[in-house]
């Protein structure tokens, strides 16, 4: 039986849609194996956010290849894309494929290969269900940005705002519960643009979270990324009210006024604590994490500061710190790269050394908080569960609790990690060990 192995690069709407590209490819009848072990057809979904991420794809390619010579290799994703966009070629790619068409992989692949499909034809055996995965699940709702920041090279990776029918959603939704997931990622490029003009049938955002969790009572809903400009009053409420866990991660990408300008992001540095306070003001304890770009071209020691100053007021629980490196196509290419990649490291460390988890966890010394607990950690029977504010605590307690929501007394901090013990669970709360 023909087999294929994938792997992704990147952010959660990457690893998304290679979960769907994999499903395609087992319902033709492949056997999926490891990425790594020998296959007659490896895909690797690029990502091309920043040069590293570029560098890594293009690692990752050679390595498949390396690994796996005889293999057909399909290369999509951004970095795929943007070498398209450049009218170059991708080194050791069979097939091509482009961004937008990605979830077709399987029909780029028999094109270039028919004899492929004749084989699968012939050699394909129905499979078993795919086995339970993880407990959270990332689950696509809207793809595209038109927003144009201009260090950014997704609007020409991912053109154009596409917002997956609210039906579809829905319906996939509970086909991951039913598969055993107790967690729900929604996730897109800019998911606060999903709506009727763009093919959601309907609904808007907000109006989608709540369908999705009336349908899925079962589960958490968690938001994975969304633009501060997107946060509205109505999510706001959903976040209070329980529908929507109490974790936002907000981009704020700079704090200064005059770099967010350059960088054609739509807010102030006073929009942005606003938004956090008063969002805060709305849902008590809020978790808030974030990401921040260093060394744009025009980031001066004195703008630099504005960043670390808005990191000590929002007090976020974890920040995502990555370098500025110029993207072919897009405005920020004209301005150089000025920013010495010294330079760079140090801004990160320093703001690394300013987000200190520590800060933020300390209000939950002494409460239980509900934990979806994932997996044994280490030697022994040390488990780590997920909370709904989006920070991991580790506890003494049996494997069996693997895939359980379990009550947590958080105890002790250490390294910017929560550590707890099992608590009873009190009336009215989650029953320790199994909710779904
Ligand atoms: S909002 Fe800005 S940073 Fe985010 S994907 Fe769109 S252009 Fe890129």
């Amino acid at each position: 039986m023909p087999t294929a192995a994938f792997t992704t690069l990147g952010c959660k709407v990457n690893q998304y849609e290679t979960q769907a590209i994999l499903e395609s490819f087992e319902a033709a009848g492949f056997a999926v194996v490891p990425f790594g072990q020998a296959a007659d057809v490896v895909v690797v979904n690029t990502c091309s956010v920043t040069s590293v991420a570029e560098a890594k794809s293009r690692y990752t390619v050679r390595k498949a290849l390396r690994d796996n010579p005889t293999a057909k290799l399909v290369v999509t994703g951004c970095a795929a894309q943007m070498t398209l966009n450049k009218g170059e070629t991708f080194d050791g790619a069979d097939v091509l494929v482009p961004n937008p068409e990605k979830l077709e992989a399987l029909r780029h692949l028999f094109r270039r290969f028919p004899e492929l499909e004749a084989r699968l034809a012939r050699e394909a055996r129905p499979t078993l269900a795919p086995p339970v995965g993880r407990t959270r699940a990332t689950l696509k709702v809207q793809d595209g940005c038109d927003v144009f920041c201009s260090y950014c090279s997704i609007p020409f990776t991912r053109p154009g705002l596409k917002s997956r029918p609210a039906s579809e959603v829905v319906e996939e939704a509970r086909r991951l519960v039913e598969r055993g997931h107790l967690e729900l990622v929604l996730t897109g490029v800019l998911i606060g643009a999903y709506g009727p003009a763009t093919g959601s049938g309907g609904p808007d955002f907000e109006e989608l979270v709540g369908r999705v969790a009336a349908a899925c009572p079962e589960a958490r809903l968690r938001i994975s990324s969304i633009e501060m400009r997107q946060v509205t009053p109505r999510l706001l409420e959903l976040l209070a009210s329980g529908v929507v866990v109490p974790h936002l991660h907000i981009p704020l990408q700079s704090g200064d006024d005059g770099v967010l300008r350059d960088m054609n992001r739509p807010y102030s540095q006073r929009d942005y604590l606003d938004l956090c306070a008063e969002a805060r003001r709305r849902v008590p304890d809020l978790a808030i994490t974030t990401d921040i770009l260093v060394g744009f071209p025009t980031e001066t020691d004195e703008r630099f500061a504005s960043s670390v100053h808005v990191c000590r007021e929002v007090g976020y629980l974890k920040a995502h710190v990555f370098p500025f490196s110029p993207r072919f196509g897009t405005p920020a290419d004209a301005f150089g790269d000025p920013v010495s990649p010294e330079e760079k490291r140090r801004r990160s460390h320093v703001l690394t050394e300013t987000v200190r988890p520590e800060t933020y966890l300390r209000r939950f010394l002494g409460r239980t908080v509900e934990a979806l607990v994932e997996a044994k950690r280490g030697p022994g029977e040390t488990m780590r569960g997920m909370t709904p504010h989006g920070f991991e605590v580790s506890f003494a307690g049996s494997p069996s609790l693997a895939r359980t929501f379990a009550s947590v007394r958080v105890d002790e901090l250490r390294d910017g990690q929560a550590f707890g013990e099992l608590a009873p669970a009190r009336r009215g709360e989650i029953p320790l060990a199994v909710r779904a």
